[in-house]
């Protein structure tokens, strides 16, 4: 970790509670993403999604928002025309129109898209104009249409429902990442008024001593921090004045001001990580939502400050959601109450998991990547982008769901539209960014965090260095890296090697798999030969040489179905076994099975045996074998027959119609629930 030196002076002061003063010239983080400007993907799994959300979901959604109640953007417009009711939707539809721009921009940054820029450019010029109303840049439409003496819950009104301090983390983003795809400071502008505007009134007294009520500004500000002390050029196209380290400061404000006692505004206990301060909170506790965004927020910010506390406070609650609170697929929040994390082991099959619990996770894990520079971050954050996240659109990109269970006996559906539409732009903003989370760097080389072909430029060493990767990931294991570089130079290569592939495992891990191995299942070669015992450092392979333009790396990921259990705790799990290949989370569904899936049985000694199938879900890896079925005759009389089973992939479920679907199977009779048979 870069540390700064007592006394010496990098950069902006900052000072943070406690008295303690540090400097937050030096980033803290270990790594630094290369970012989707450098990645080109050409991916048989992941080109054809992206074109699809690209061209279909994208367009999809701004369309359902456009005639949602009324319209989404007219609430702009008429806040722009100084009318005083008539909002069409909940108070937080400005934040997901701001999200819908930023998952957008991330897509605009990999693919250029002239059409769609063009309609993003008219949204936020209805945008501009009704912040032009307000002489101090305060914009939230909810409240200027519906309850304009009530801003920031003032005066009777309800903080809490108004979504103030969350709309503008959105706007924050959505502005940052449309400049970082276009160039284009329009929105920008209008961020930093309303950012400035949030810093004169909220924060600590005499401001207002408001905390948000869902988390997203934290990690917005942070970023809008960073954002302005990289670019301090564009500062002076503003329309206000800007002290970067304001945004900073509030943003830390709003993660330590938690958990303690505030002027006007009441706790808002577990639910919004209010009941303890964040930094001494030991569970993830509450909506999973806004703690898993607040949590990526801390991760940020110790990224920043260089904080311990922060550090810390990030990985325990992490270790916390990741090992006890966290299903196979990924998703998180297992009671519909309150859209809340269960305790510790409390996973039950019908469990909520909303799309933007395992998207919010998957920010996390990422976040934890960057600072920690450990390759079990990107294992996680895989199995959410493969599995738990994905799932959460479906196959022809323009219907979504929002709960994610492990099982449906009588079968999924998913929507067209839903009367809170959060999880299509959350999906947007995970799988638009992912080209960003494929590679990463530091002074002593190139991370390799993600197998998705492409092709990648950085500068290493003082060079520049090209590398590109093909991959038939994640149906194969084979991966194949070549390096190009105008010149040879030495540096590191560091290859994730999967927690799914081989380690050591625990009688503590949330989910064993029966015949991962300690190691031998990952093999590296460079240029035809076989790397003897790599050195693995925090889930990496190391290979340090002289690279030069032709090398080429081999990775081999033995990739055979496992038969994964969960911890003995996990009472919905007990006597039951999923499926899972590589990074890919198995489920079976009816359509695939007889028409029910809860009456079969997958007993131990059964053997499947992968089967790759392009034209079924769009291209999928099927699991085939022979098991059980249990069925009830016409007589009551049970019978248990060989029957043939199909798994498909989970994240393709609910494509098919209303079929019942499962991930946990019974391995014994008595785990299944007999059919009917007519
Ligand atoms: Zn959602």
């Amino acid at each position: 970790m870069k540390v700064s030196l007592p006394g010496v002076i990098l950069g902006t002061l900052c000072c943070l509670p406690g008295g303690i003063i540090r400097t937050a010239a030096q980033p803290a983080n270990q790594l630094t993403p290369v970012p989707i400007q450098s990645v080109t993907i050409q991916d048989a799994f992941w080109s054809p999604k992206r074109t699809v959300w690209q061209e279909i979901t994208i367009p999809d959604c701004f369309t359902k928002f456009e005639n949602d109640r009324g319209g989404a953007f007219n609430n702009f417009d008429r806040v722009r025309d100084g009318k005083s009711d008539g909002h069409a939707g909940p108070p937080w539809y400005d934040g997901l129109i701001y999200e819908m721009i930023r998952g957008s921009a991330d897509f605009l940054a990999a693919k250029p898209d002239p059409v769609l820029e063009t309609r993003i450019d008219g949204y936020i010029a209805r945008i501009t104009a009704a912040q032009a109303r307000d002489t101090n840049g305060y914009l939230n439409t909810w409240t200027q249409l519906q309850h304009p003496d009530q801003r920031w819950g003032l005066n009777g009104g309800n903080d809490g429902y108004q979504h103030e301090m969350y709309n503008v983390g959105a706007l924050c983003e959505a502005a940052v990442h449309y400049y970082q795809a276009t160039g284009k400071s329009g929105l920008l502008k209008v961020a930093v008024r309303l950012a400035n505007c949030t810093c004169d009134q909220v924060g600590p007294a005499p401001r207002l001593e408001l905390v948000p009520n869902h988390a997203i500004a934290e990690e917005a500000f942070g970023d809008l921090y960073l954002f302005f002390r990289e670019h301090p050029e564009l500062k002076r196209d503003m329309p206000v004045a800007i002290d970067e380290s304001r945004y900073l400061r509030l943003a830390q404000y709003w993660v330590e001001a938690r958990g303690h006692p505030r002027k006007d505004q009441p706790s808002y206990g577990a639910y919004n990580q209010d009941h303890e301060p964040v930094l001494e909170q030991k569970t993830i506790e509450g909506h999973a939502v806004r703690a898993a965004l607040l949590c990526a927020g801390v991760t940020a910010l110790a990224g920043i400050n260089g904080r311990d506390d922060y550090r810390e406070a990030a990985t325990c609650l992490w270790e916390n959601m990741s090992q006890k609170k966290m299903y196979v697929t990924g998703g998180i929040g297992a009671t519909a109450a309150g859209e809340a994390f269960g305790k510790d082991y409390f996973l039950p099959n019908d469990g909520y998991l909303e799309t933007c619990g395992a998207v919010a996770a998957g920010f996390f894990d990422r976040n934890l990547n960057l600072l920690t520079g450990d390759a079990r971050f990107v294992d996680a954050l895989e199995r959410e982008l493969y599995n738990g996240a994905l799932a959460g659109v479906s196959l022809a990109g323009n219907s979504y769901s929002y709960v994610n269970p492990l099982q449906a006996p009588h079968g999924n559906s998913r929507w067209s539209w839903n009367g809170c539409p959060c999880c299509p732009p959350m999906f947007l903003k995970l799988m638009g960014a992912m080209p960003g989370y494929i590679y990463a760097q530091d002074k002593s080389g190139i991370y390799v965090n993600l197998f998705v072909a492409s092709k990648a430029q950085m500068q290493i060493a003082g060079h520049k260095v090209v590398l590109s990767q093909a991959t038939d990931y994640p149906w194969q294991g084979e991966v194949k890296i070549t390096v190009e570089a105008a010149k040879a130079g030495e540096f590191d290569l560091h290859i994730r090697i999967p927690g799914w592939c081989e380690g050591a495992s625990s009688p503590e891990d949330l989910y064993q798999p029966d015949n991962r191995p300690l190691e031998g299942a990952a093999r590296l070669k460079v240029n035809g030969k076989a790397v003897v015992n790599p050195a693995i450092v925090r889930g990496y392979a190391t290979l340090h040489r002289r690279w030069k333009s032709g090398d080429v790396v081999q990775l081999t990921l033995d990739m055979p179905v496992q038969r994964v259990r969960a911890n003995a705790r996990v009472e919905a799990a007990k006597g039951r076994v999923a499926l899972m290949r590589g990074p890919i989370v198995y489920c079976f569904e009816g359509a695939d099975n007889g028409g029910a899936v809860q009456n079969l049985v997958i007993p131990p000694e059964t053997r499947f045996t992968p089967k790759a199938q392009r034209n079924l879900l769009g291209g999928v890896t099927i699991l085939e074998a022979a098991a059980i079925g249990v069925f009830k005759t016409g007589a009551n009389y049970l019978v248990s027959m060989p029957f043939r089973v199909t798994a498909t992939p989970y994240y393709a479920n609910a494509n098919r119609g209303t079929c019942p679907m499962q991930v946990w199977m019974a391995e014994q009779q008595d785990g299944a629930s007999p059919q009917s048979q007519e």
